[in-house]
């Protein structure tokens, strides 16, 4: 089988380091983003660009996509200008996390012109996006999975999850939760700590050393919080949506979250004191406008 030719919609944050790596693997990979930028910086790499989705799915035969929100995933799938009216495309691969309802919505809408719609939402972060060590949580039919899987090498790990559109969605949203709620417990952790007079940075040897260790007092507090850049590189916005996205799901499936759901309410109040924009390591903050009291600077590790 020739290789086949690919697209890549959304050059943020995620987006613009995969499109990067899979066009320094080799691949004839056709670009469109609404930020000019970033679509020079990938047509620079030799990439080409499109003029919309559409002109996207004309040329390639798999279209990926990381788009912010689901409504953002649905335009861009279904719309008039979508991957829907595309001549080429074959496969569509969404490494967004837009939740299993949308997953569901655009697979069914696109199988009707033949169009296998592949859930592949991704954790890992910028710096798992520029290295290629993503995991990758892949939905879809086991054909599908097996044309894929030297591509998605090149981003990751994936790790199959089923057939049925939307589980990959929904391992997910569940790994961020369980993720987002480690932050948040662990932030109000090391404020108490600190007003009782502990330092930081032995706080964090010892959860690391011991059973508190999770992926915020390993990663992301020695690396944007001991330090104070508040820059791990996810928003509280983006954070709120998944949380969001993942408590309706579970309440209509009739699965209460209580712990989800007050920290649902952490990041809410994290985006009302500090804007969408900022990374959810700001949580941090918070805890210390209601405690009185600042985690002392110590310097980020070196490795
Ligand atoms: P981002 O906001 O940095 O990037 C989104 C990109 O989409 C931007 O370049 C924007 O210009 C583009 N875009 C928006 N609307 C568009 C449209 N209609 N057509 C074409 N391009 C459009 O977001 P991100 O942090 O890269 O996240 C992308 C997705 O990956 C989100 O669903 C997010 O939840 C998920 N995700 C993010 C992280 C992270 O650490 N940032 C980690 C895992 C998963």
């Amino acid at each position: 089988m020739s290789t086949p030719t690919l697209g890549f919609i959304g050059l943020g944050v995620m987006g613009e380091p995969m499109a990067r790596r899979l066009v320094q693997a080799g691949h004839s990979l056709t670009v469109f983003d609404l930020n000019e930028a970033a679509v020079e910086r990938l047509v620079a790499l030799g990439a080409s660009r499109a003029a919309d989705p559409r002109a996207v799915a004309n040329q390639a035969q798999i279209v990926f996509a990381s788009l912010p929100t689901p409504e953002i995933v649905q335009k861009v799938a279904l719309g008039d200008q979508g991957i829907i009216a595309g001549e080429q495309v074959r496969l569509f691969v969404d490494l967004s996390t837009t939740g299993p309802r949308t997953a569901k919505q655009v697979a069914s809408a696109l199988a009707e012109r033949n169009i296998i719609a592949v859930d592949c939402p991704v954790s890992g972060g910028a710096a798992g996006a520029e290295k290629g060590t993503l995991a990758l949580m892949v939905a879809c039919p086991d054909a599908a999975y097996a044309e894929l899987l030297p591509i998605l090498n090149t981003l990751g790990k994936a790790l199959f999850c089923g057939e049925q559109p939307g589980l990959g969605q929904t391992m997910k949203l569940v790994n961020n939760l369980v993720s987002v709620t480690a932050l948040a417990v662990s932030c109000e952790a090391l404020v108490m700590g600190v007003k009782a007079g502990l330092d930081p940075q032995v706080m964090l040897d010892v959860f690391n050393a011991g059973s508190a260790r999770n992926s915020a007092t390993a990663d992301k507090l020695p690396r944007a919080v001991l330090p104070r850049t508040f820059d791990f590189g996810f928003t509280t916005a983006l954070s709120l949506k998944d949380t969001r996205l993942c408590l309706d799901e579970a309440e209509a499936m009739g699965v209460p979250m209580p712990v989800g759901s007050s920290v649902r309410q952490v990041l809410n109040m994290t985006r009302a004191a500090f804007g969408d924009s900022a990374d959810f390591t700001r949580i941090t903050c918070l805890i210390e406008q209601w405690a009185g009291v600042e985690v002392p600077t110590r310097p980020r590790p070196s490795n």
